[in-house]
């Protein structure tokens, strides 16, 4: 099925190629012509002023799916027992999303005798958890989890689903969404909910970081959307909350996978991890040379912080990847996170602009990094940070 046309209200002005993303328009003695491309996406149909183009009428007159019951959920990340931060996050943003929408937020919990951690979700903002306890979830492996959460969906039938856009979601959530036939908005950096129709707005960066895109699933439930650890803020915990409990047993576990778990190799890092750092003091392009980065390095020491860098220090070889802060490396959430020689790039910033108290450092007044940040120092980084160092030595 393509989109339809009427040919004699068609002027030819080519706005609907100039939109359509699948080239499934063509013009033709000046009258637009449809290809089998054409996915039904219907952007040119709002594009066209002269109602020469629509959607068939199967399309046009197709009733809203109806919501689900279940509400939102969550899935609660852990780790040999312990809670990803991410979870937190992500019920900090559910319980927000749940009063405009007026449901419940639910809490998934995957795993083996990992019961305990049931309250600490009640606690940090769940209505309810549901917990899947079985040996086959006792370490993470895809396969397992992905039918775990599908079996789950199935069963209650949320209206949508957030995940860490940890390794652990990234490996296993597509496959959800994959399995349950729905969308899934990966790396989403902010949620909405559309008050018309009541469906998620969910918003990331796209083209490199340039625009912001908002995308939604309109056909489909569960809505699914994944978020980067350490960008939505974590609901201050009430332990006085009250929520239910539910074990749920899963037949769908009780087979052999084809992958196994073999060991858990963890990562040795001599200093503070970047991504649990409390204190940051990240360095650009301004930093002009590899071994400015000493700089850097004394005063995170002497702060209890770790150095950071962005995209063009790494790149200019000065410190490693790991280091790197922003779009394609981490993201992070400082107590306080100085930025010295950094431009303020939409890259770089939306690694750690939800860091709590911003100190730029930088020679040109109109650098972007400015407009975040709470405390702007106007000079040269090389007079700035010595100083600065000298004086909390000083005051030690
Ligand atoms: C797809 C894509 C992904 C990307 N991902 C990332 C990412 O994850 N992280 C990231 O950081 N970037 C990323 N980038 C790159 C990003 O667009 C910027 O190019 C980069 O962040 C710029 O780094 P910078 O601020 O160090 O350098 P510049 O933009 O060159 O800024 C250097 C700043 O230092 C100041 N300066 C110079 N000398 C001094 C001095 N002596 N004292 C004080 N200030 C001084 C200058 O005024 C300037 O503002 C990405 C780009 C693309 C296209």
């Amino acid at each position: 099925m393509t989109i339809r046309i009427a040919v004699d209200n068609c002027t030819g002005c080519g706005q609907c190629l100039a939109v359509c993303p699948f080239d499934a328009l063509t013009l033709e003695d000046d009258k637009v012509v449809v290809n089998d491309a054409c996915t039904l996406c219907g952007a040119c149909v709002e594009v066209c002023e002269f109602e020469a183009l629509s959607m068939p009428p199967e399309e046009a007159g197709q009733q809203p799916v109806p919501r689900p019951a279940d509400g939102i959920w969550i899935f609660a990340e852990q780790r040999r027992g312990r809670l990803a931060p991410v979870a937190l996050e992500l019920l900090g943003e559910g319980r927000r999303l749940a009063e405009q929408l007026r449901v419940a937020v639910a809490a998934v919990l995957l795993g083996h005798n990992v019961q305990g951690l049931a309250e600490e979700l009640i606690a940090g903002g769940a209505d309810k958890v549901y917990v899947v306890d079985h040996p086959n979830l006792a370490e993470f492996l895809e396969e397992p989890y992905a039918a775990a959460l599908t079996a789950l969906s199935r069963r209650y039938g949320p209206e949508i689903i957030l995940a860490g856009a940890t390794y652990v979601g990234r490996a296993f959530i597509p496959r959800v969404a994959a399995l349950l036939d729905t969308g899934l908005t990966a790396d989403c950096t902010a949620f909405a909910i559309d008050p018309a129709n009541h469906l998620l707005l969910q918003t990331r960066p796209a083209f490199g970081g340039n625009i912001m895109a908002t995308i939604l699933t309109p056909r489909s439930y569960p809505q699914m959307a994944t978020v980067r650890p350490r960008v939505m803020k974590p609901w201050v915990a009430e332990h006085e909350r009250q929520g239910e409990i539910i074990p749920v047993q899963l037949a769908e576990l009780d087979q052999p996978w084809r992958c196994r778990f073999v060991q858990t190799i963890s990562e040795i890092t001599e200093t503070v991890p970047l991504g649990e750092a409390e204190v940051i003091v990240a360095g650009g392009r301004g930093l002009q040379d590899a071994k400015n980065f000493r700089l850097l390095a004394e005063l995170a020491e002497l702060l209890g912080g770790a150095v950071g860098a962005t995209r063009a220090a790494v790149d200019a070889g000065w410190i490693s990847y790991q280091h790197q802060i922003g779009q394609t490396g981490k993201t992070v959430a400082a107590k306080l996170y100085i930025a010295c020689g950094i431009s303020g790039a939409a890259q770089h910033l939306v690694g750690m602009q939800s860091s709590d108290l911003i100190v730029a450092i930088n020679r040109d007044p109109q650098a972007p990094i400015f407009q975040i940040a709470d405390i702007g120092l106007v000079g040269d980084v090389f007079e700035i940070l010595p100083a600065l160092i000298q004086q909390i030595k000083a005051n030690r």
